[in-house]
């Protein structure tokens, strides 16, 4: 007989992110060595390492297209080997080079893209996510041909809005963005946290990081070797910080 003076157990949220003692690698090359990662809803975890280091192993072990030799890996509790449809439908992934169709506007990427994902939306939504990505209104209905770098990211970031996904995977986001478009990336992120978003974003940039990131992970040797905490109105030590990735640079 249930005893109904005991509260039922509430499950917690699973985390968007997790990772634990993840071994994995590419044929017989192990790259991954360990790895634990957690990232939550609402934060921005930055995750910085050498080249070489398994940056974008991470990502591709969420998405599916790395799978774990031994370890455990959950998207929002879901398994990216046993279930990849399922596990990518609650990601959004921006790799450093945003792929577009060249020869359709803004509005028309995003509600293709929609479609394909099987979320069809309307042309007002589809407005109203391109405006919140910061994508000038007369923008909308041009030509993704002609658009920059951070242009083409507010296209992406848009979509994700549009999907309301639980977590945003990126891929060297900042790289070949000028400061004012960087800044205005980092706006994005903000807002995408106070939606309740995780974002785990793969960089090389520290200070860029240090500016909108809560938690800042260093992976060397596929493996997470250290994690800071933003803390305070200083939030990080950025000259530490710097220090200990000028180290890891060097030790290669
Ligand atoms: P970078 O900062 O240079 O982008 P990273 O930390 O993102 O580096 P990864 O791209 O994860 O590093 O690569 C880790 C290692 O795995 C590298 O030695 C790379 O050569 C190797 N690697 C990456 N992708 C593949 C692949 N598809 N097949 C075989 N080896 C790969």
């Amino acid at each position: 007989m249930t005893d109904l003076s005991v509260p039922p157990a509430v499950a917690p949220h699973p985390p968007a992110l997790q990772a634990c003692g993840v071994i994995a690698g590419y044929g017989a090359s192990t790259i991954l060595q360990g790895l634990d990662l957690t990232v939550r809803a609402g934060e921005i975890y930055a995750l910085l390492g050498a080249n070489g280091a398994g940056k974008t192993t991470t990502l591709s072990l969420f998405l599916g297209f790395v799978r774990p030799a031994s370890g455990q890996v959950r998207v929002s509790g879901i398994d990216p080997v046993a279930d990849p449809t399922a596990a990518r439908r609650q990601l959004a992934y921006i790799p450093e080079n945003v792929a577009l169709y060249e020869h359709l506007s803004a509005r028309e990427n995003v509600a293709y893209l929609l479609h394909l994902a099987g979320q069809p939306t309307d042309a007002p939504a589809i407005n109203a996510a391109l405006a919140a990505a910061g994508l000038d209104a007369a923008a909308h209905g041009r030509r993704i041909s002609g658009f920059s770098k951070g242009m083409r990211q507010k296209v992406a970031i848009a979509l994700a809005l549009a999907r309301k996904v639980p977590a945003l995977l990126l891929d060297e986001p900042t790289s070949g963005l000028d400061p004012q478009a960087t800044t205005e990336f980092s706006r994005l992120l903000g807002l995408l946290r106070a939606q309740g978003v995780a974002v785990l974003m793969v960089t090389h940039d520290l200070l860029g990081a240090a500016d909108v990131a809560d938690r800042i992970g260093f992976i060397e040797g596929g493996r997470l070797i250290e994690e800071v905490a933003a803390n305070g109105e200083e939030r990080f030590d950025v000259r530490a910080l710097h220090r200990r990735y000028a180290a890891q640079e060097a030790q290669r």
